[in-house]
């Protein structure tokens, strides 16, 4: 029997998608698909686990321009970017005191779907900054609905009807209508905003939208009694056919662009292909408007607009001062979820011995002269260098992703980057065995990386992150990650919880080093050890033989080195035979150095990376 492939893995990433924004929520995410509309509901929270409960439907329709898995992600990116549908179903019905209880006030409804389009395009953005494959999918849809053709016989000024033409990149219909330029920028501030970002542009274009009311509401005054089918048809959005006119027109463009009169049999051929794709195009339009009208369908927790978000009139200056900090938290917002992100997934690969600890913080003092002409070193190297690689502007392709999650490894490889690959990324792993405190070595240590980071500033394609490492008698080996310069702080002996990590687990200092080189997305690794002694490991109280356990260590490094060739190991003491011995046989004289104090130790730090980054950064492969 022939298995579907692509069915499966469709559903392997369905689930695997949701799974992903059920823990960055902590939520439990239902899926249905049935006839109607996409949207999503909250249920309220889960009285047994604390979550929140959400369904999400995705229409059972085929036909439709939007690929259901685009679908489901767009309504995931409701849940994750914290759409506030029902706060702002409220807080709308405020601006229409009036007619609000009614069910169909026009202006309410014009504001809810004007708040939908802008934020879809929120969410999407938002989404799309994280997932590269994700933005391709968008903007495919967006390209694919706007392509389709709708709104050819709308009314052009209707400000959902343009923001949504500028959305789905049809801003030929709309290019000459008043607001153009206002809802092309409504839906520029709208992107990467927070999620009452949508509602901040929705001010800031309140004036435009509430003219446009005004206009119809005079207009349908004026002329109720003329035009009377016509002005129904428009209300109540009834298909009408082509007009005779409309008939007519079409004919002479065909026959102008043939140069030659048409056959009446070919005229009629072509009216009843245009009638046709009038009426695909009205589809799309209903269905578009319908498909999303989360506002009607969808619902979310309610949690309280900001008090500058809910008055009634705002000056330019306010208006200036909630976009600006729309675009901050979102950013902010941002940068919570890939954190999340990142680290789900190390825990769900850290070895079980192995547990992640944070140790006492202690102020470090940089070398400034050291950085600073360092620095200058490697931006002149980036200026000399062809490259043009944005490091900051992560991006994670889903896919990768969560086939990465499947197979448990390498989630950083899932931050795509224009150039992937390029670069140079460096670790510095640091034993903190309780010997490491003698001779100030620890705080050296600590001052070196705060030195090194510094070095780094502003050079884009380089990358620095650390681990410090020990174990205790039962085994267990404490680390601590170093992944920023706020973190340099960590560099300690001892651990947070009081625990003591006093042995020299090299094993894993080597491993886990090996681990987050991986993650890291230089093409070019170095791994730079700091010890103090030979490496010692105990596991149930008992003391690992030496024979053994530099075997174990020598293993960990074949590891390593299939992920890079450049791996130094630093010991900081007194040239010891014994120990001399142990490390030579390890890392083999090549990567072995023994330094007499750590501000030898530091010196050497400091040349060997300066000759590393200029190696590899200077002609960025
Ligand atoms: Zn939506």
């Amino acid at each position: 029997m022939k298995i579907n492939r692509k069915v499966i893995s469709d559903r392997e990433l369905f689930e695997k998608s949701i799974d992903v924004v059920e823990y960055l929520v902590n939520a439990k995410i239902g899926l249905q698909i049935s006839k109607g509309d996409n949207w999503c509901n909250f249920g309220g929270i889960d009285k047994i686990d604390s979550k929140k409960m959400y369904l999400i439907n995705l229409s059972s329709s085929r036909n439709s321009a939007i690929p259901r898995y685009t679908a489901l992600i767009h309504e995931l990116g409701h849940i994750l970017y914290e759409t506030p549908f029902t706060p702002i179903k409220k807080l709308l019905r405020k601006w229409d005191p009036q007619t609000y209880w009614q069910d169909t006030s026009h202006a309410v409804d014009l504001y809810h779907t004007i708040f939908n389009v802008l934020e879809d395009q929120r969410i999407e953005s938002q989404i799309s900054k994280s997932y590269l494959g994700h933005k391709k999918r968008f903007e495919k849809t967006r390209h694919d609905l706007g392509k389709a053709g709708f709104g050819e016989y709308s009314d052009m000024e209707n400000p959902a009807f343009g923001l949504l033409a500028i959305r789905f990149m049809r801003d030929d219909l709309v290019k000459n209508t008043k607001y153009y330029y206002i809802y092309k920028q409504a839906l520029d501030n709208v992107e990467e905003t927070d999620r009452f970002g949508a509602l901040r542009v929705l001010i800031s274009i309140k004036d435009c939208i509430d003219e446009f009311l005004a206009k119809k509401e005079s207009s349908k005054q004026g002329t109720q009694n003329h035009n009377l089918k016509t002005k129904l048809d428009q209300e109540t959005n009834v298909f009408t056919s082509l007009s005779e006119e409309e008939k007519q027109e079409i004919i002479k463009n065909v026959e102008r662009n043939f140069g030659s009169t048409l056959s009446e049999e070919n005229r009629r051929k072509i009216i009843a292909q245009a009638e046709k794709s009038k009426k695909e195009t009205y589809d799309t339009f209903q269905s578009m408007n319908k498909k999303h009208n989360p506002l009607k369908k969808s619902s979310s927790p309610d949690f309280s607009i900001p008090p500058e978000l809910n008055k009634e009139h705002h000056s330019q200056d306010e208006i200036r001062e909630l976009l600006k900090n729309g675009k901050k938290e979102g950013e902010k917002q941002h940068q919570e979820i890939r954190e999340k992100l990142i680290a789900r997934n190390r825990t769900d690969n850290t070895p079980p011995n192995v547990k992640k600890i944070l140790r006492p913080l202690s102020n470090y003092t940089i070398d400034y002269k050291t950085a600073k002409g360092m620095n200058k070193v490697f931006k002149l190297l980036k200026l000399r260098s062809q490259s043009a690689i944005d490091f900051s502007g992560s991006q994670i392709d889903i896919n990768e992703y969560v086939e990465n999650l499947t197979k448990g490894t390498n989630l950083n490889r899932c931050y795509e980057n224009r150039k992937p690959d390029t670069g140079a990324s460096i670790i510095i792993s640091i034993d903190a065995s309780s010997s490491m405190i003698s001779d100030q070595k620890i705080i050296i240590a600590r001052n070196l990386v705060g030195t090194l980071f510094k070095s780094i500033n502003g050079i884009r394609n380089t990358e620095i992150r650390g681990n410090i490492w020990g174990s205790n008698t039962s085994g267990e080996i404490g680390i601590t990650e170093i992944n920023n310069i706020q973190d340099v702080k960590r560099i300690s002996i001892g651990s947070d919880l009081g625990n003591s990590y006093a042995y020299t687990p090299l094993h894993m200092g080597l491993e886990y080093s090996m681990k987050m080189l991986k993650e890291m997305r230089g093409r070019k690794k170095l791994l730079i050890l700091i010890t103090d002694g030979f490496p010692n490991y105990h596991r149930n109280g008992d003391s690992i033989p030496n024979n053994i356990y530099n075997q174990q260590c020598k293993k960990s490094l074949q590891k390593v080195l299939k992920v890079t060739p450049n791996v130094i190991c630093l010991l900081v003491g007194p040239e010891h035979d014994e120990i001399k011995r142990i490390m030579t046989n390890i890392f083999t004289s090549k990567r072995f150095i023994i330094v007499p104090n750590m501000q030898k130790a530091s010196q050497n730090i400091v040349k060997k990376f300066r000759q590393f980054i200029a190696k590899n950064v200077q002609n960025p492969f």
